[in-house]
């Protein structure tokens, strides 16, 4: 809201009036398989429920390199704030036996009764490279841009590298109202294995070779270069490396259930517990997906402490897990 408020063009817009007859995308609404419609707000309870994981366990804990498991631990945890829920005391913490210890680079120890790991099945990767320039040369009410060859099929880049460009053939051009906020932008979208190679390149070599592309697109030698370049760098994150799973032809989605099951140890059930996207057979590479896969895996642990804990134990729930 700060930067709109700076925005000249967007305060004369709103004085006037105009703002309001710019047309905004519609909203978008879930639907459960139980019929009923999801609440709005569920994005942003998503959001929300991340954040506050973040701020009990910190956001800087390390890579993990190892996990432990069906073995007993028992140094407490480092906590950098203990979630108002769980109020066990430093001295119970440290008589704790735990049957897993998962150990990051930085040499930190995170000790588990369970721990519901990501794991990846076969992991795509896509990428978009975010070209901004100081005026639009494309017309002012498109939003998307699409590069159709008519007389040439792109040979595969895995036997000529230079193909690659021929492969990015779809651009986005952010809203009206956008557009006031963030300037001139046009996003181009690179599949899989384009996506691979372009993060790869260098800003000047992309900028040069998207702006020779256009030229020839548009028919016009004055196509300017953009004046800043972002590409996404999924694949070489090393915490991320790729965009979502994907199932190879062939594979059948029950290796997404194999892969949601849990590995069992000989004194503690339900030690490693998978979730994220890939888990998730009818819902993979979606942030839904991933949202339901952590409540699948909490309920799993859920059913797992009704069975076990005796109803006239005074340890309540909250403080096992
Ligand atoms: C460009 C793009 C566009 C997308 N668009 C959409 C969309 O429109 N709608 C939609 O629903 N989905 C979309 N997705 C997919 C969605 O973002 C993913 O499916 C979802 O984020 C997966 O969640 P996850 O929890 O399974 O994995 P992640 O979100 O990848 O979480 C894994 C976490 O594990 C951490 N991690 C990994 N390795 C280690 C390690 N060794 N040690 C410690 N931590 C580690 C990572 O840092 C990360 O925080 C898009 C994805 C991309 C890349």
């Amino acid at each position: 809201m700060g930067r709109q408020k700076k925005n000249p063009v967007y305060c004369l817009l709103k004085k006037s009036g105009h703002l309001n007859q710019i047309p905004e995308m519609g909203k978008e609404t879930f639907y459960s398989n139980k019929g009923h419609k999801l609440d709005a707000n569920f994005a942003r309870c998503a959001y929300e429920a991340g954040e506050e994981i973040i701020r009990y366990r910190g956001s800087n804990t390390g890579r993990i390199s190892k996990i432990k498991w069906d073995g007993s631990f028992s140094v407490a945890p480092p906590h950098n704030e203990p979630l108002p829920t769980h109020t066990e005391s430093a001295s119970q913490e440290k008589a704790r036996q735990y049957p897993v210890c998962v150990i990051c680079e930085n040499g930190e120890e995170i000790l588990a009764d369970h721990v519901i790991v990501i794991d990846k099945l076969c992991f795509g990767n896509i990428a978009k490279i975010f070209l901004e320039y100081e005026e639009a040369f494309w017309e002012n009410d498109v939003g998307s841009i699409s590069l159709i060859y008519e007389d040439d099929t792109p040979a595969s880049v895995s036997t000529n590298k230079m193909q690659w460009l021929k492969y990015v053939q779809s651009f986005s051009v952010p809203r009206p109202k956008e557009r006031l906020m963030f300037g001139h932008i046009l996003i181009g979208w690179c599949p899989a294995d384009i996506a691979d190679l372009v993060e790869t390149m260098t800003d000047g070599e992309l900028s040069t070779a998207i702006t020779d592309h256009l030229k020839m697109f548009f028919g016009r030698s004055n196509i300017p270069q953009p004046k800043s370049i972002l590409c996404t760098k999924w694949r070489s994150n090393k915490f991320i490396k790729g965009s979502y799973a994907f199932l190879p032809v062939g594979v059948d989605g029950q290796v997404m259930d194999t892969l949601a099951q849990p590995l069992v140890g000989s004194r503690h059930p339900d030690q490693i517990l998978f979730a994220g996207e890939a888990t998730m057979k009818t819902l993979y590479g979606t942030v839904q997906g991933a949202l339901l896969s952590g409540h699948r895996e909490a309920d799993r642990l859920a059913a797992h402490y009704k069975k076990t804990v005796a109803p006239t134990s005074t340890t309540s729930l909250d403080k096992q897990v």
